[in-house]
């Protein structure tokens, strides 16, 4: 009998072939097309719009670095902004922090979040939370009515830039942000794999650039993902991302960990000479 397989395009020339052992879930949204399945590799897989987002097995590396590295380097979060995040797990971690008083995600389609429910659990483990506010409806236009100065800490938990998320990647969405933080605030957009993304993290940077105060790529390995390497972007109102980590918070939420620790967050900022060359200067990787 023919396997099932899942063809996750890395680029339009390169393709990442999962061997299926069951088919959960499909439909066609208002938004994207929300699949479900489970890799023989990966495990229980999300994706959307015919790319892999979220896996069982590697989801840890993705969700823990959004959340820890921002939310330990600033002082005192207490009110954090997620945009997009469907699957719930950037929001598992966010309330696992003591000073956190609320949690605010902002999700644009309700089946991503439905079908995480039931199919990853880990993951949408903290909807009901005391501290979780799930709003579902369109992040840039959530951002644009807030409220200035109402928010510590904002990530961008998107989709890449396609469809509804394209415009969670232009400059004035950043500055929007911007607006909307308080005073020493924190954003983090995810910002896409340096080796085959190169232009686009380099974009991401420059926009941010513009705006930030101090802007800073670090990397996490999600090993399903384009090249398994990811960058996330620190852009801040002020103080560096490895200046102060606050240590004694991370003891609190360190038994609830599989992949952060403070020493990886201090090294995840040092990327290789040819990762700082592209994201400075836009020449990709292996070829300038
Ligand atoms: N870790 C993932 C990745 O980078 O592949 C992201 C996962 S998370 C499921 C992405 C979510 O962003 C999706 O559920 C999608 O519906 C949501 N999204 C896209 N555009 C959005 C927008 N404008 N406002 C709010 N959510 C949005």
């Amino acid at each position: 009998m023919a396997k099932i397989t899942f063809r996750d395009p890395i680029t339009k020339s390169l393709i990442m072939e999962h061997e299926i052992q069951k088919w959960h879930f499909s439909q066609e949204t208002e938004f994207q097309q929300v699949d479900v399945f489970e890799s023989v590799e990966f495990g229980m897989t999300l994706a959307l719009g015919g790319v892999v987002n979220v896996t069982e097995r590697d989801e840890v590396g993705y969700h823990e670095m959004l959340a820890h590295v921002p939310l330990l380097s600033h002082p005192d979060p207490k009110r954090v902004l997620i945009i997009g995040g469907g699957d719930g797990g950037t929001l598992r971690e966010v309330v696992k922090h003591s000073c956190v008083e609320e949690a605010v995600m902002v999700e644009i389609d309700e089946v991503v979040v439905n079908v995480c429910k039931e199919y990853l659990p880990e993951c949408a483990s903290a909807f009901d939370h005391e501290k979780a506010n799930l709003i579902i409806g369109d992040g840039l236009k959530y951002v644009e009515e807030a409220e200035s100065e109402s928010f510590d800490i904002i990530l961008v938990d998107s989709t890449d830039p396609v469809d509804a998320a394209v415009e969670l990647f232009t400059e004035s969405f950043y500055k929007e942000c911007h607006r909307v933080l308080k005073p020493g605030g924190v954003l983090v957009p995810q910002s896409d794999a340096v080796f085959h993304y190169g232009k686009r993290v380099h974009d991401i940077v420059k926009k941010l650039r513009n705006i930030y105060d101090s802007v800073d790529c670090y990397l996490s390995f999600v090993t399903g993902y384009p090249s398994g390497v990811w960058t996330f972007s620190y852009a801040s109102k002020g103080g560096h991302p490895t200046e102060q980590i606050d240590e004694a918070r991370f003891k609190e939420i360190e038994p609830t960990l599989k992949y952060y620790s403070t020493d990886l967050h201090r090294a995840a900022f040092v990327l290789p000479k040819s990762y700082q060359r592209c994201i400075e200067e836009g020449v990709e990787v292996g070829k300038g």
